[in-house]
């Protein structure tokens, strides 16, 4: 029998890409194809199955939007073919989001359909402003009222006169083009003009602007500000608990998008801490990870892994290529059983105490030159020394190794290759200033950026973009490249670079406000 297609109607969520339920995602993460739209969110698109088929039918500027009958009867044909369709939708399906249409439209085709419901913006977007659509001493009523109908229509659907005073807090979505009739209506009706009220735009996301006022003079400033859609619109006297409970808005790396440069597999760590700061990661893997070219001088040293005194690791990439080649090779880590171990640093420890093994040396600071200084007198003239590491290493070590007498066998565990990053879209990013900070956490990630990007001028395009940096090494490398440093870690490790740029943001900040 063949396969029998599905549609999920999803709410993804108000922008945060981690804001969808974990049902959403796993619906998601389970379909042939995702149909969505503009305020579904493309960062949340990154978690799709690689393969999955991507339809946009959201508005853009260089083609007619999709009308609501064309999406339903896209919907239907593609679960009629036996596919699994995830239909994304900003915020919760059901909230103004034309969800009941295309699930009526699934039913009268006899289309097998599942609700997810969503995080509604007419509740997150306040949350993340600080504002509490309900609380004990203000109101325990809210309304979710759509903007989009003109008030000053004469049949309205809306009951202006039993909206104003009949409910605390008021929520209008697709209000903004119409936020002088409202507020207009609201206070003819008998709501007081000095009732507070906030406008959010794009709340959950980094560019989450913030405007309060008061329902009389709201409008106003709204078009002092320019301030436009995707924003809801907040009336009600829970609006000014915003003074004490503002939080998003306060972290210290909010609206800032920052560039992670590392390989895909190393990423996650440094975007978490990105992310857990209030900023967005963008993630543009310069470096991707291959096998060697050659694997027999690997497969030696594999094989004559007793004779060795010391086995330094300096990547968990290194880490992780060696013993699966280990493992490839019917092999296992009581071959190490006479060797010590020594890891650069504390994740490439860690890399290594989940294969059971006791690290017997990290060194103080995270560079070559440092592990050559504590080795002194634990290496001893004589002794073989094994580094698996990457084709392109830098050799300070292995020669300083041999400096002190040791015999060291350097060979490549992995070869580092350019990433598969989307260089157009990154650059259009950095020429619209929608990029805030760059992070190079090794000298490849600088070239492999550089050779990527291919830009005439590198230079001024980073201009005015924070360049982070892992340490001293990197940085001379950017510098080389006509680039402005502007943060070097003091710890040569993720969390150095983490709070180096936590520090300049801080400082940036209270420069800011000083000046
Ligand atoms: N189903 C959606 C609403 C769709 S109607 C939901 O539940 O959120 C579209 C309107 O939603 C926009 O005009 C705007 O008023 C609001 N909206 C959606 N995302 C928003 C966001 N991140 N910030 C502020 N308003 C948002």
């Amino acid at each position: 029998m063949s396969k029998k297609g599905i549609v999920y109607l999803i709410g993804a969520g108000p922008g945060d890409p981690k804001l969808i339920t974990v049902k959403g995602l796993e619906c998601m993460q389970n379909s042939d194809t995702i149909v969505y739209d503009r305020l579904a969110g493309d960062r949340l698109l990154t978690f799709a199955r690689p393969g999955t088929e991507l339809i946009y039918v959201g508005k853009s500027p260089d083609r007619h939007t999709l009308k609501q009958d064309e999406i339903n009867k896209l919907l239907v044909e593609k679960a009629s073919q036996g596919r699994t369709v995830a239909r994304l939708k900003g915020g919760d399906p059901f909230v103004f989001g034309r969800g009941g249409e295309e699930a009526e439209a699934l039913s009268e085709a006899g289309i097998i359909f599942e609700i997810v419901p969503g995080v509604t913006s007419a509740i997150a977007a306040p949350a993340y402003a600080g504002i509490p659509v309900t609380h004990r001493d203000f109101t325990s009523t809210m309304a979710i009222i759509t903007g989009n109908e003109d008030p000053l229509k004469e049949d309205s659907s809306i009951q202006w006169d039993k909206l104003a005073t009949g409910v605390g807090t008021l929520v209008f979505l697709m209000g903004m083009s119409n936020l002088p009739s409202i507020t207009r209506r609201l206070i003819e009706n008998g709501r007081p003009p000095q009732t507070p009220a906030a406008l959010v735009r794009w709340g959950t996301r980094p560019e989450q602007q913030t405007l309060t006022g008061t329902l009389g003079d709201i409008s106003e400033k709204a078009a002092w500000a320019g301030f436009s859609n995707p924003a809801v619109i907040i009336v009600g006297e829970v609006v000014s608990l915003r003074e004490k409970l503002s939080w998003y808005e306060q972290k210290p790396l909010f609206g800032k998008r920052v560039l992670v440069t590392r390989s895909r597999e190393q990423a996650s760590a440094l975007s978490e801490a990105i992310e857990d700061l209030g900023g967005e990661p963008l993630e543009f893997p310069t470096i991707g990870v291959a096998e060697p070219l050659d694997y027999k001088p690997l497969d030696q040293a594999i094989d004559e892994l007793a004779a060795f005194k010391w086995v330094i690791f300096t990547s968990v990439n290194g880490v992780a290529c060696f013993f699966n080649r280990l493992r490839r090779r019917n092999k296992d880590i009581r071959e190490l059983a006479g060797a010590r171990i020594c890891a650069i640093g504390p994740k490439t420890r860690e890399a290594l105490e989940r294969y059971g093994l006791l690290v017997a040396y990290v060194p103080g600071e995270y560079r070559a030159e440092e592990i050559v200084a504590g080795l002194q007198g634990k290496v001893n003239a004589g002794d073989r020394v094994l580094l698996p590491r990457a084709d392109i290493a830098r050799k300070v070590l292995a020669e300083a190794l041999t400096g002190m007498g040791a015999l060291v066998t350097d060979v490549a565990a992995y070869r580092t290759v350019m990433g598969g990053g989307d260089s157009a879209e990154i650059k259009k990013k950095l020429l619209n200033g929608e990029i805030h900070a760059v992070t190079f956490t090794s000298s490849s990630t600088v070239l492999n950026f550089a050779k990527m990007l291919d830009y005439p001028d590198l230079e001024n395009l980073l201009k005015r973009v924070i360049v982070a940096c892992i340490g001293p090494v990197t940085a001379d490398t950017a510098r080389e490249l006509g680039l402005k440093v502007d943060v070097t870690a003091e710890e040569y490790t993720i969390e150095g670079l983490v709070k180096a740029m936590l520090e300049y943001f801080k400082q940036a900040r209270r420069h800011h406000t000083a000046g």
